[in-house]
């Protein structure tokens, strides 16, 4: 297959209802997205394999959905307030804006890690490579300047009386804010988590290439509480257990990597990203950071509270160190797709597919009749019958071959048809969206049948 462009699987998205651009119909709103009919199932179903394989299957791991404007206290804390900024420059003769550390690894194909590099050395490092404007191919730039990332809006209750509040960037606050509160209503012991999935926001300098780097996005993230002593082994874990999650739903090991940091904040002791090849070249998918103490200590310094734990058999009483685990839905969205999309040639014929792991695909099941004069009515009965075990659409126009193909391009793994053979003696016809094999089975044994193909 000719190599996929972001264009291509954003046109996809567009025709078959999985991804629409945000206010279309007022010209739309640069860089913001809404998922479909069919993107939203599959968003969702992603949400649900991390949450299943990291809070449900997690002993040690309680959820959380906390408020997402939070006291603006807990952006000084956080460090957010004085430093969330990245370096940008501007080209002076179109006016676009660049993250100047971006500009520096595209030029160099990732090879300088320019997050390591102060605003003085990229600014030579661009002068040095005469590194052009990617828009206008001009070589103007202004020097560089940080630009702060946090949206901010306001709360007043009175006129004229205004509190500065912020939209939170991230999620991870919300686990932070509440350690104490979990440690105490689940009556847990170090070590043990905090999970949780929401929507965080981002005045970001150069958002595009479609879901990849947007304004408004949704995180899944957990933080690890646990003692100095066993903090690196389960850096380590998480680190495997990633990696495990997003092989597992289907993206190719070929096409993973890890990319450990050069350059650590000053509390970290370990960071590592696992990068994806996307259309646009391998980008960061997911973080796995080694926070140290970090949080928990600003935050009991800020708030005046006591963020301890106190081990119940030694009676040691420490600060815990945390290692966090975050990845974007909906760039993990963009990763599956990408990967899930096959323009497949047939003998007399191509088709458009998409190979979801069946657990994400957004309906697990097609209704067909064939006859729609003489299968209707059955069909919907028959729909009845498994949207009660999950989502199931139902299509009775066009010939059965268009029907299976509109099937096959929003990655619905299995067809069932109705027709003489059911009304006679009961069974229906399964097709496979992969191999396009069918098996007959009798209609009470098709749902259990699907139900066992769809399990993550
Ligand atoms: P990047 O270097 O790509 O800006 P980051 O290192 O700032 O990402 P984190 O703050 O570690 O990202 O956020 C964790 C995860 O959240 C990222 O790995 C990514 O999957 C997702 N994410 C972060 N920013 C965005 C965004 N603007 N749009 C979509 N997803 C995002």
């Amino acid at each position: 297959m000719k190599d996929l462009t972001m264009d291509k699987i954003v046109n996809l998205c567009k025709q078959y209802g999985f991804v629409f651009p945000g206010s279309e119909i007022y010209d739309g709103f640069a860089n913001t997205w809404d998922f479909g009919p069919v993107g939203v199932e599959l968003k969702n179903n992603i949400k649900k394999a991390w949450w299943k394989r990291f809070v449900q299957e997690d002993m040690n791991t309680y959820g959380v959905d906390a408020a997402i404007l939070m006291n603006p206290r807990v952006w000084e804390a956080s460090g957010h307030v004085q430093s969330f900024s990245d370096p940008k420059m501007d080209c002076k003769k179109c006016k676009q804006r660049f993250r100047a550390d971006n500009l520096i690894e595209e030029y160099s194909n990732g090879a300088v890690a320019a997050e390591a590099m102060s605003n003085e050395e990229m600014e030579k490092y661009i002068n040095d490579n005469h590194i052009v404007c990617p828009s206008c191919g001009g070589f103007d730039w202004t020097p560089i300047k940080q630009f702060k990332l946090m949206f901010e809006t306001s709360r007043g209750t009175v006129e004229g009386e205004k509190d500065a509040v912020y939209l939170r960037p991230e999620t991870c606050q919300g686990e932070y804010v509440n350690f104490l509160n979990v440690q105490r209503t689940t009556r847990s012991k170090l070590p043990f988590a905090i999970a949780q999935i929401g929507k965080s926001f981002r005045n970001e300098i150069t958002p595009g290439n479609f879901l990849f780097r947007t304004i408004e996005f949704e995180q899944m993230e957990l933080q690890k509480f646990c003692h100095e002593k066993d903090s690196m082994s389960f850096y380590n874990d998480y680190k495997k257990r990633a990696l495990d999650f997003v092989k597992d739903l289907g993206l190719s090991e070929d096409k993973l990597r890890y990319h450990d940091h050069d350059k650590l904040a000053h509390y970290a002791k370990a960071a590592c990203d696992i990068q994806y090849k996307f259309p646009i070249g391998w980008e960061e998918l997911n973080g796995i950071h080694h926070r140290g103490t970090w949080d928990l200590s600003r935050h009991g310094e800020f708030s005046g509270k006591k963020m301890e734990y106190q081990d119940p058999e030694t009676n040691e009483k420490y600060i815990p160190n945390v290692i966090e685990y975050s990845i974007g839905a909906d760039r993990l969205t963009l990763a599956i797709l990408c990967e899930a999309y096959e323009e497949e040639k047939l003998e007399n014929d191509t088709r458009e597919v998409m190979h979801f792991h069946p657990a994400l695909a957004p309906y697990k099941v097609a209704v067909l009749p064939l006859v729609k004069k003489y299968h209707k009515e059955k069909a919907e009965e028959i729909f009845k019958l498994f949207s009660k075990n999950f989502m199931t659409t139902y299509d009775e126009t066009g010939s059965i071959g268009k029907r299976y193909r509109r099937q096959d391009v929003i990655g619905t793994p299995y067809c069932v048809t109705i027709d003489d053979d059911t009304m006679n003696n009961g069974t229906v016809t399964i097709r496979n969206r992969d191999d396009m094999s069918q098996i007959t089975l009798p209609v009470n044994e098709a749902a259990e049948y699907i139900k066992q193909k769809i399990e993550f």
